[in-house]
């Protein structure tokens, strides 16, 4: 009786520490060299929308690409890569594109300044980019010489319809990139002190607009909270690969308000996305 009971015993330890050391096995798995822990890529245009980033990481090591600046690093250990990406749509696709053949990331931020389309909002608050959109893809309508330009009047024009030319209705809409809702509500866990922070959608054009009509049409007919000039080719091209992305964006500035430009926002964001991407870290479990 005693030995069987030893027995029994002896199988119940025994496949305690296979499943153990299973899970051991799997821990470690996580992050060797055959299966390298996937990075988180933070975007930020500017030097001031990057650097200050850049420097709250550990290990360091910093590889370019054309005008590309990529700070590979870790954050609490796990590893997280700063992409300073020059101003616009251009470099901003660009850099996306380069940061996910290079490094497969298992999400990415775009973070950074932007200007308010919604008077609720006071520079210093943060939007959430529940969506983006680009707001430069717009057709006019017809007019005769001498008839002028009327902005007010353009229409919304979808670059991925699918018939192929910018003729057709189809294009006539406006596409909106949806962001992560996992980066969203990680970055909802997160304390802010400078200001609010709400989920909105964030406007991008290689432009700064100042007129305060054309401002307020973006915020009616395409529901913008701020505008900038990068997250919605961010977004694009992370969709295209299926890759988990949020724009962060911070009012520096916000005309329909009279908030005046403050370059010290930049550097409220950064700290707050750096909140964020341990907690997202966190949530997942990632490490
Ligand atoms: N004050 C700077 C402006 C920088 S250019 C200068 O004069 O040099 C614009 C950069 O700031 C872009 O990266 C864009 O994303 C961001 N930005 C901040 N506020 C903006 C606004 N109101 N409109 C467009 N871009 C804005």
């Amino acid at each position: 009786m005693r030995s069987i009971k030893t027995v029994f015993l002896f199988f119940i330890m025994l496949s305690v520490s296979f499943f153990s050391m299973a899970e051991m096995k799997s821990v470690t798995v996580k992050g060797n060299a055959q299966s390298p822990l996937k990075p988180i890529i933070i975007q930020g245009p500017m030097p001031i929308e990057a650097q200050h980033f850049a420097a709250l990481l550990d290990n360091v090591v910093i590889e370019k690409s054309g005008l590309f600046v990529f700070y590979k690093g870790t954050l609490n250990g796990y590893p997280v890569i700063v992409s300073q990406t020059g101003k616009g749509l251009e470099n901003t696709a660009a850099a996306t594109a380069i940061a996910i053949e290079r490094y497969s990331p298992i999400a990415i931020i775009n973070q950074g300044t932007s200007g308010g389309h919604d008077k609720n909002l006071n520079v210093a608050d943060i939007v959430l980019g529940k969506r983006t959109v680009n707001i430069g893809n717009l057709k006019a309508p017809k007019a005769p010489e001498g008839k002028g330009s009327n902005s007010l009047t353009w229409i919304p024009m979808d670059i991925m319809a699918s018939s192929g030319s910018a003729g057709g209705d189809d294009a006539n809409k406006i596409r909106y990139y949806e962001g992560s809702s996992a980066l969203i509500s990680s970055a909802h866990k997160v304390k802010y002190n400078k200001g609010k922070v709400v989920e909105g959608t964030i406007g991008s054009a290689n432009f700064w607009n100042n007129e305060l009509d054309r401002i307020n049409w973006f915020h009616t007919n395409f529901g913008t909270s701020t505008e900038e000039m990068e997250s919605a080719s961010a977004a694009q091209i992370s969709e295209a690969y299926k890759i988990p992305f949020l724009a962060i964006r911070i009012l520096s500035n916000n005309a329909t308000n009279g908030g005046h430009y403050n370059p010290n926002t930049a550097k409220y964001c950064q700290s707050y996305v750096k909140d964020v991407v341990i907690q997202y870290i966190s949530d997942l479990n990632l490490k």
